[in-house]
Parts: structure tokens; sequence; C-alpha cells
């Protein structure tokens, strides 16, 4: 059922509640085609908006009935102000909800795809910063508790994530359990130093009250644009080849590449020995296939 006839079906049954006008008072003020009692207008458009909604005409038909509604109430007719300041806040409010994510509130890839094109393509000197972070191991937190926990350790997970952000970045969910961190205006070292500073969070917070052992890592990769470079595409993939870059050298780290191209991991994992070297410009491997070719 469209939303308009839904609401149409809803008005109808809240106008019969409020239960049948009153006959029709001789004595009161005004003529047949006018009735002066506030419920028998409202009885006539009822009847008006019912006969609307069978011929399918909705749209009318909502009128009469929020009008029918208005009289039985006794409420004075918005004006025409506050019903352009109703339909401004309704039209934000959906267009808010349609650059969400239903299951965590964080931004979704529409939201992320739209926002990484307006600030790569702004005509900025200032960098942009595009992250990419997994969990780590997380189907193993679905198979061993469940799809229902693996989805609260998601919601969780954007909290952590956002509180950890400085002012001016965002978090999106890319996908999955991959979400982006967008860092607009920061120099790479920042922009590394605000991934790591994500990382530990989720790595210390105590999500002992979801299960007494459950522990949380995530690995992250860090790309940047070059100024005047507004290839959404070719940031994302530099971002996700460095994220598989931090998985394959051990998880819980963020890889970007130093200012010589060399891909390093930040904080305590810079040390760690076997660090995967991909070319700049290359995409993530392909994952090996189950299933030989003859
Ligand atoms: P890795 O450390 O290599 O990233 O291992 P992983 O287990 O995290 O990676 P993998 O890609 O094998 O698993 C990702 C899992 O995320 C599989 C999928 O079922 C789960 N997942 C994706 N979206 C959702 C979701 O919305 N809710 C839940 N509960 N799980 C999800
Ligand atoms: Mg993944
Ligand atoms: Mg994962």
């Amino acid at each position: 059922m469209t939303d308009t006839a839904w609401t149409v079906r809803r008005l109808v049954r809240s106008a019969r509640r409020v239960g049948p006008p009153p006959a029709p008072d001789p004595d009161a003020p005004g003529d047949d085609l006018a009735p002066a009692s506030p419920a028998a207008r409202a009885a006539l458009h009822t009847a008006a908006a019912e006969r609307l909604a069978e011929h399918r005409r909705y749209e009318q038909a909502y009128l009469h009935l929020r009008e029918a509604v208005r009289l039985l109430h006794g409420l004075a007719a918005p004006s025409p102000a506050d019903e352009l300041d109703r339909l401004r806040r309704e039209h934000a409010e959906a267009r808010e909800q349609s650059r969400r994510d239903s299951l965590t509130a964080s931004y979704n890839r529409r939201y992320l795809d739209e926002r990484l094109t307006d600030l790569l393509t702004a005509g900025t000197d200032l960098p942009v910063c595009l992250a990419l972070a997994d969990i780590d191991h997380f189907k193993l937190v679905n198979d061993t508790h469940g799809h229902p926990f693996g989805d609260r350790v998601l919601q969780r997970m954007v909290l952590e994530l956002g509180r950890a952000l400085p002012p001016g970045a965002f978090c999106a969910r890319y996908g999955g359990e991959e979400f982006a961190l967008v860092l607009p205006g920061l120099t790479a070292e920042e922009g590394v130093a605000a991934c790591e500073t994500a990382r530990e969070s989720v790595a210390a917070h105590d999500w002992s009250d979801l299960h007494p052992d459950l522990r949380m890592t995530i690995s992250i990769g860090v790309a940047w644009s070059r100024p005047g470079d507004d290839d959404v595409e070719a940031l994302v993939t530099e971002a996700d080849v460095l994220l598989y870059t931090a998985k394959q050298a051990g998880r819980n780290a963020v890889a970007h590449r130093d200012t010589d191209g060399r891909v390093s991991l930040a904080g305590a994992a810079a040390g760690r020995r076997s660090i995967p070297q991909p070319e700049q410009g290359a995409s993530r491997p392909a994952p090996p296939t189950s299933i030989r070719a003859e």
C-alpha cells in the first residue's frame, strides 16, 4: 500500500472514531450547502474523501480528510508559513534518513560516494584522506555468537569509530563489516595518527557488556588524494590495497604509504617483520578460486 493510501485509511479510521456527526440543528445559522456545525462539515468532508478514495484519487481524499480531522478536533488551519516549515522539516528528515545505514545509523555508501565526489572536485589544494577499516575475524564472531550478536557489535563499532574521529571527519558503512573514515584537510601524518587512534580505541574498548570474552580489533588502510586528483575510484582502490596489506601483515594495524611509496605500519606494528609492498596503482589481488578451470 502506498504511503498516501495508508494515510487516507488511517485518517478515515480516525474520523470515524470521533463518532457519527450529530443531527443537523434547524436553528443553526448557515445554509444547506455549508452546514455551520463543524461536525456536520467534517462529515461532508469525510464522505467526500471516501468517495475519492474509492476512485483512487488519494491526494484529494487526503486533503478532505485532513480538513475533517481539523474540524473535529477544533484545530486552527495551519498558516502557509507553518505548512512550509513542516514540509521543509519533513524533507530534511527524509534526506537525512536516505543517507543513513539502517542497522548502524552510520552514514551509508550513497552519502560516502556523494561526499567523496564533492570533496575531490571542490577545487581546493587540501588533501582528502580516506581510510578503509575492516573488522578482524568478524566471521568468527557471527559463527560463535550468532548473527544478531554480530549486528550489535557492528552498532557498537560505529559508536567507537565515531568517538575516535577528529572534528570534520566522518565514518560511513562501506558495506558488511567495512567502514570508511573520511578525514578531509589533514596532513598525511595527522591522517595516519587519527586512524591509529581509532584502531587503538577499538582494541582497548571494553566489550564485556556484550560478552565477557569478546575482544575486537580492526585493520585499516589509509590513502590520500593528491591536489587536482578527482578520481574517487583510484582513491578507494588504494585504501583497499593498503587495508589488504594490513591484513596480510598480521591484522590490528594501520597501513599507509611513506613519501617514497613504501608501505609502513603505524605505531607499535611498525616493527613487524613481513610487510608486503604492493605497487602504487595496483588493485587487491583476486581471491583464490576453489574451483579450478579444466
Ligand atoms: P578478516 O579478518 O580477514 O577480515 O576476516 P573476517 O572474518 O572479518 O572476514 P570475512 O570477509 O570472511 O567475513 C566478514 C563477515 O561479515 C561475513 C559476513 O557474514 C559478516 N557480515 C557482513 N555484514 C554483516 C551484518 O550486517 N551483520 C552481521 N552480523 N554480519 C555481517
Ligand atoms: Mg570484510
Ligand atoms: Mg573482516
